[in-house]
């Protein structure tokens, strides 16, 4: 992938899926594909709630929570007033929920967020929150299946808690082959050199401490 494709810039590396509608890099189409199709065999209706990503929607997310538009969430998930904070605390409370723009593995169309449409009624809501994929959450059992099936398919938990920088996200999985190559190519100089012409709301206080959000939300991940 080319520097605009790593951050989301481009989408020249991605294909629009029609079935399940997704939006992924042209060879992770395949692999998730045989993936869904296990998991109908086993009754789980794998669905993507989100797929690829593009810079400017994670921007106008990531300005929407600086200005205090957006909700901003504190570590326990109770909204918090963004008036009083700092813009270096501003930065520190959005990163505990949302991705640096250009620093999103949405961006490169090799990582999922899945569920199982099967395990709810039609008109449920999925909110992407560890209570779902708890024991008694609904997707509870799609969890266990993942855990025991994705690593077949290609597919790795990055967020599951324990080196990387991303709480735990049991919903989000990633194809190793292509995501391995992008982690290594999203260098700090990509993501700085995207940042730099973006209209990026606390841009001098991310750029300042680009080199350590690089670390822990880039490279710092959990292994496949
Ligand atoms: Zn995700």
């Amino acid at each position: 992938m080319n520097a605009g494709e790593l951050t989301g810039q481009a989408r020249t590396h991605v294909a629009e899926v029609p079935d399940p509608i997704c939006v992924l890099h042209e060879h992770v189409v395949r692999p998730f594909l045989n993936l869904r199709k296990a998991a109908l065999a086993d009754g789980f209706d794998l669905s993507p709630v989100s797929s690829f990503r593009e810079f400017d929607r994670q921007l106008n997310i990531w300005n929407g929570k600086f200005s205090g538009e957006r909700p901003v969430l504190d570590a326990s998930g109770q909204s918090i007033d963004v008036g009083p904070l700092s813009a270096p605390e501003r930065v520190a409370a959005i990163l505990q929920w949302s991705a640096l723009p250009g620093a999103s593995r949405h961006h490169w169309g090799t990582d999922l967020d899945l569920i199982d449409r099967n395990a709810t009624p039609a008109s449920y809501r999925p909110q992407l929150i560890p209570e779902e994929f708890a024991p008694t959450g609904p997707y509870a059992r799609l969890g266990e299946w993942l855990d025991a099936n994705a690593a077949r398919f290609g597919f790795f938990r990055p967020y599951r808690g324990v080196l990387s920088g991303v709480r735990p996200e049991p919903w989000h999985y990633s194809f190793a082959p292509v995501a391995e190559k992008a982690r290594g190519d999203l260098t700090p100089e990509v993501l700085r050199t995207a940042l730099a012409s973006a209209a990026l709301l606390g841009k001098e206080q991310v750029l300042a401490r680009l080199d350590e959000l690089h670390a822990r939300f880039v490279a710092g991940i959990d292994w496949p």
